[in-house]
């Protein structure tokens, strides 16, 4: 039996429970931060791109499931498959930026971040005709260090957000924050949306379960257990993501990456697929703006500067 045959032993059906916020970071293999030290930016637009066939085979999936999905795309990837973007949009998918170059925020000067911000967003407004008002940073980069960061997207004429991690990581997070969607004051005055990574409660330690890299290296039982237990049994919402390159297992190796980028980036790249069917069987889910409105307890609201004294 495959895995993608055993779903849903603990007797759930899709369309109960809390509406999750499903997501996808639309990106090639070769933009990945695990992979940086060995690909050079200067080196994607000759290698060989599974960006389009990747996204169109989740899009039939979501299709298939008739659950909508919010799509952060990356403004590299829009410029090049505008056809793919607008298909997503005109099959009633959310889109929303991933910023345009794949950079991490924190090492971003705040006039370069907001110039390329601005960027990706006036890209796929130009595809989809319509305003983007969703950010997603690059592997989560906004950190203590890059906070900043909220200001200008608020400048830019976004209202909401999915980039705060609430845990401790070597490349982001910000530990003490919300676990659930909540509302951050800006410096300048604007109320910003935040619909954070999701963690879970465990022996006294949290966990990250939110999908991508976590939802690949846990057997599926324990990721769905860890998703179920951040949401307090599916009455909280919470945030999965995962990338196109995830589920194809034929995409070209690096062997040269280190041993525990590799471990970060090919575990179990063959049965993502099927998991992420099981997932979709055992959970409801839409686009976070969706899921961001369903939810209706008073929202957490917090001043930017004190996001400062949670890192
Ligand atoms: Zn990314």
């Amino acid at each position: 039996m495959t895995e993608s045959q055993q779903s849903g032993p603990d007797g759930r059906s899709p369309g109960n429970g809390t509406l999750h916020a499903l997501s996808v970071d639309v990106e090639d293999y070769f933009h990945v931060a695990a992979l940086s030290r060995v690909i050079s930016p200067d080196d994607w637009g000759s290698l060989p791109s599974r960006v389009e066939r990747n996204t169109e085979r989740l899009l039939e999936l979501f299709d298939r499931h008739q659950v909508k999905c919010t799509f952060f795309v990356l403004g590299w990837v829009a410029e090049r498959y505008p056809e793919l973007i607008r298909k997503l949009a005109d099959h009633g998918h959310e889109i929303a930026s991933h910023g345009y170059s794949h950079q991490l925020v924190y090492n971003q000067t705040p006039a370069v971040f907001a110039e390329e911000t601005r960027k990706s967003k006036m890209i796929l407004e130009g595809i989809i005709q319509r305003p983007v008002t969703g950010y997603r940073a690059a592997s989560y980069s906004i950190t203590r260090e890059s906070l900043w960061a909220l200001d200008i997207l608020a400048e830019l004429g976004f209202t909401w957000d999915s980039s705060i991690f609430p845990i401790h990581h070597d490349r982001y997070g910000i530990p003490d924050s919300p676990k659930t969607p909540y509302t951050i004051q800006t410096s300048n005055g604007v109320a910003l949306r935040e619909f954070p990574l999701t963690t879970a409660r465990l022996f006294r330690l949290t966990i990250p379960a939110a999908g991508g890299g976590y939802f690949r290296q846990f057997p599926y039982p324990l990721f769905r257990h860890l998703f179920r237990l951040a949401s307090g049994n599916d009455t909280r919402p919470q945030m999965f993501y995962l990338h196109p390159w995830e589920i194809d297992p034929d995409q070209p190796r690096y062997n040269d990456a280190s041993w525990f980028s590799r471990f970060r980036h090919y575990t179990n790249l063959d049965k993502c697929y099927g998991r992420l069917e099981r997932l979709l069987n055992d959970f409801s889910f839409g686009t976070v703006s969706e899921s961001y409105e369903a939810y209706q307890p008073d929202r957490i609201k917090l001043h930017q500067n004190e996001m400062i004294r949670l890192a």
